[in-house]
């Protein structure tokens, strides 16, 4: 039997070893959501393997703790904010965004795979983050709700590829608000970071190279 506890810790410390923290607040997130709570149940023994695992038979992935990791810093989460998430997937990232921001801040993911978004429901139950996550079905490249454009989140996080900026998105971040999202071809990516300052004008940023899958929908890909 392989030790959860054990394969966490030394996750952990290798990317600790990377330089991937910039904050304790995200290596303790790290340390305490139970990512075998996420991954399917054959996969159970690899939850603390730094690698991208299949979710159930969907054909899309869990991301690498590592980029994960990446992500989190790069949002710079405080408690108390409000967060869009699109791609809950198996429900992994947003369990870590509800440690970081705590009762008084929100969660909403997006899923556009109605197994996925009961595998996600089903697994934040289990690991006791039900009341803090909302997950919901619908195509986020337009948003949440849908097409609206005031100024909601204080953070979007999109964990899928997409061809370019989704307008809608842009829209529903706050100023003083902070998007990541993967942009790029299917294979490749760069992860960009777009902020929106008090005034309104907006600034991008290139973070790093990445592999995500691609983001289908309205504002992303067709369905192939
Ligand atoms: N954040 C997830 C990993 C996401 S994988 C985790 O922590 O496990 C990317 C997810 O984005 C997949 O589940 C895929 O179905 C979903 N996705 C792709 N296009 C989407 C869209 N337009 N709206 C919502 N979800 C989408």
């Amino acid at each position: 039997m392989v030790n959860l506890d054990d394969g966490k810790k030394r996750l952990v410390e290798n990317l600790v070893r990377q330089g991937i923290f910039r904050s304790a607040r995200v290596r303790h997130a790290l340390l305490k959501v139970p990512r075998e709570e996420f991954v399917s149940k054959v996969y159970k023994n690899d939850a603390y393997l730094d690698t991208p695992l299949p979710l159930e038979d969907s054909g899309q992935t869990i991301s690498a703790p590592h980029m994960v990791a990446i992500m989190l810093e790069e949002l710079d989460l405080i408690r108390g904010l409000n967060v869009l998430e699109i791609g809950a997937g198996s429900g992994y990232n947003a369990a870590l965004i509800c440690e970081l921001v705590g009762p008084e801040g929100s969660v909403t993911s997006v899923e556009r795979v109605p197994e996925l978004v009961e595998f996600a429901s089903n697994n934040l139950k289990r690991a006791g983050y039900s009341k803090d996550v909302e997950v919901v079905l619908g195509d986020g490249t337009l948003g949440y709700p849908q097409w609206s454009k005031e100024e909601i989140y204080d953070r979007i996080i999109v964990t899928a590829a997409s061809p370019r900026m989704p307008k809608i998105l842009e829209s529903q971040l706050k100023r003083n608000g902070i998007l990541l999202i993967p942009i790029g071809g299917v294979f490749s990516q760069e992860l960009i970071k777009l902020r929106k300052h008090p005034d309104g004008r907006i600034t991008r940023m290139n973070v790093c190279g990445c592999v995500f899958v691609p983001l289908i929908g309205a504002d992303g890909y067709s369905p192939i």
